[in-house]
């Protein structure tokens, strides 16, 4: 057997060994055949129902999603639930059917072909990549329309038996489909398709097993049950490695689960520098099932609850009970820690239906968060309204998001002021001092944090956007991916800035973008007078081990020799050195 690795993007750390375990790809064998007149409401009637069985299975699956499940499952099984609802899936096939006389599979198979093709002229990488949602719900259908369903799953249960680590090598993964291999302990998953913002890589993520996707021929060149070595870190993949090969890994592999294991043993330990310096580590949460793991990871806290999850895939804006019940279980659970809850972050990327098309021409430019809420101050009023109420279980702080000028915060003060004059009103309880804060992510907010300081009760660096509008670097776009560089000394110097003007001010600044995750600039963002990070919950304690082998002098004074500098070929080395010196 030849040996050979194949390279694609890493979306998941660590080392998986194992077999492939291909999945198949329904739309291969679907057959053409034109229908007899005669036959034509018996084969619409089968359409009909393969879709109804679809829903049938999907709204099961998450029925029987556990509370461990990642968040974004259900959210991607109702984006399923929802294409299949719509008439371009439930409806055009029946047409086809009828006029051209086709079967329903391949009736289906050029609707599907049709929708892909319009998607694929969609200039927003993020709506470009749903139409891998639409390929994996077409694919559902048409299993169920071929009888193949039952036998996938017997198929499954039969494989779950075997001892053996199993890696799926897929075409692309659907989300409904991710759940099964959760149960079934797959050891890591890899994919032909889908870039760094896509669902697979999203879910490879909160499932936490190493996983790769872009490798474009996996699902050809690798054949069941080969032996393979998937390194989600460096997004390598080796098939039938030789034997040296292999022990390397397995090495590799051992230590990597050591490591991990050994992390375990600080959680309850602060984050302090060796000199004696604490850092708040807090949590990045997205649903209120989110605080488990937040809770699990030893997070002092929640430093950024992003509320829009709660508003998407619906049909109607979530109202204020439904929102106060969510915000108050976040509240309760973290039991007296500081729980931050940003306002409805909406636009660009995260559109509140996954079928809009957006029209704006600039999305990330638009009519977004803050600027959306104070454009339907209705939405804005039952979001405060809901968060003051949960203000009374619970250290509740309240975060605005995408701020870039004064004007809007003090509009923004004024409604949350009504929304407690409302309550008072009611003799409903709420915290009065509940704290306001700001997210600094648009350059024109750092440049000017002074100011922002001065008004607000505490500020976030929204490092992700921060980067991209200071970069003009389209966050979710892969091909300028290569670009997008939180090193940039005009990014440090904002950081900087902010840092600074919070410090005069005397108000607590976190960074809560994924810069505040990544290990390697830890004693950066420490160095340049970061007291508090908020991070994806499995981040925690890699981020404190840092921590805990620094010393927050010689840190500041690598961060201002690193501001010092305005080339960003010679920040890289020094950041690296600088690492590598107390690594
Ligand atoms: C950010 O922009 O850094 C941030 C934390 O917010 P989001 O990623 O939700 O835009
Ligand atoms: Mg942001």
């Amino acid at each position: 057997m030849t040996s050979f690795s194949m390279h694609g993007v890493g979306v998941s750390s660590g080392i998986a060994i194992g077999h492939a375990h291909l999945i198949s790809h329904a739309l291969l064998e679907v057959v053409h055949f034109k229908v007899p007149v005669a036959a034509i409401p018996v084969e619409i009637a089968r359409f009909e129902s393969a879709i109804a069985i679809v829903k049938n299975n999907l709204e099961q699956i998450k029925q029987q999603l556990p509370a461990s499940a990642p968040a974004e499952l259900s959210a991607f099984i109702n984006t399923h639930l929802a294409m299949l609802s719509d008439k371009a899936l439930s409806e055009a096939p029946k047409v086809i059917i009828q006029n051209e006389r086709c079967n329903a599979e391949w009736a289906l198979k050029q609707q599907m072909d049709d929708i892909v093709a319009q998607f694929e002229a969609i200039e927003d990488p993020y709506l470009r990549e749903r139409k891998h949602d639409v390929v994996q719900v077409v694919e559902r259908v048409i299993k169920v329309l071929l009888g193949r369903d039952q036998l996938d799953a017997s198929e499954k249960k039969q494989q779950a038996k075997q001892e053996r680590a199993m890696i799926l090598v897929a075409h692309d993964v659907s989300p409904a489909d991710a759940i099964q291999f959760k149960h079934h302990q797959f050891a890591a998953f890899i994919t032909d398709v889908g870039g760094i913002t896509s669902h697979t890589a999203i879910l490879a993520r909160s499932l936490n097993i190493p996983s790769i996707v872009a490798l474009q021929r996996a699902r050809d060149l690798i054949n069941d049950g080969e032996l393979m070595i998937v390194d989600g870190t460096q997004g390598v993949v080796i098939v039938n490695p030789d034997p040296e090969v292999l022990s390397e890994y397995q090495l590799k592999q051992n230590q990597w689960q050591l490591a991990q294991q050994k992390l375990q043993r600080i959680k309850t330990t602060k984050a302090v520098t060796v000199d004696g310096i604490a850092i708040d580590l807090l949590a990045n949460i997205e649903v209120p099932e989110d605080v488990v793991s937040a809770k699990a990871s030893g997070a002092v806290g929640v430093g950024l609850y992003r509320t829009e999850f709660l508003f998407m895939n619906r049909t109607e804006m979530p109202g204020e009970q439904e929102q106060f019940e969510a915000y108050k279980h976040v509240a309760e659970a973290m039991k007296g820690y500081p729980v931050t809850i940003r306002t409805l972050d909406i636009g660009a990327d995260k559109q509140l239906h996954p079928d809009e098309i957006v029209t704006a021409t600039n999305p990330a430019l638009g009519l977004r968060a803050v600027r959306y809420c104070l454009s339907e101050p209705h939405i804005f009023h039952t979001q405060f309204r809901a968060l003051l109420r949960a203000s009374h279980y619970g250290k509740v702080k309240i975060l605005i998001p995408m701020l870039s000028t004064l004007a809007e915060l003090r509009q923004t003060k004024l409604l949350l002021q009504r929304a407690k004059e409302s309550l008072r009103q009611q003799n409903i309880p709420f915290d009065e001092q509940i704290t306001l804060g700001g997210m600094i992510e648009i350059p024109a907010a750092a440049i000017n944090s002074e100011a922002f300081a001065q008004e607000l009760d505490f500020m976030s660096i929204g490092t992700n956007d921060l980067i991209q509008y200071t970069l003009a670097i389209d966050r979710a776009d892969d091909t300028v991916a290569h670009l997008y560089n939180p090193l940039h000394p005009a990014v440090l110097k904002l950081i900087q800035l902010t840092i600074q003007a919070a410090e005069k001010y005397g108000k607590p600044v976190s960074v809560c973008g994924e810069m505040a995750g990544d290990i390697k600039l830890t004693r950066l963002l420490v160095g340049l007078g970061m007291r508090q990070l908020s991070m994806h919950p499995s981040q925690i304690l890699s981020v404190k081990s840092q921590i805990l082998q620094c010393e927050e002098a010689i840190l500041s004074r690598q961060a201002k020799k690193i501001l010092s500098l305005s080339d960003l070929e010679k920040i890289e080395p020094l950041v690296k050195k600088f690492n590598g010196e107390f690594a």
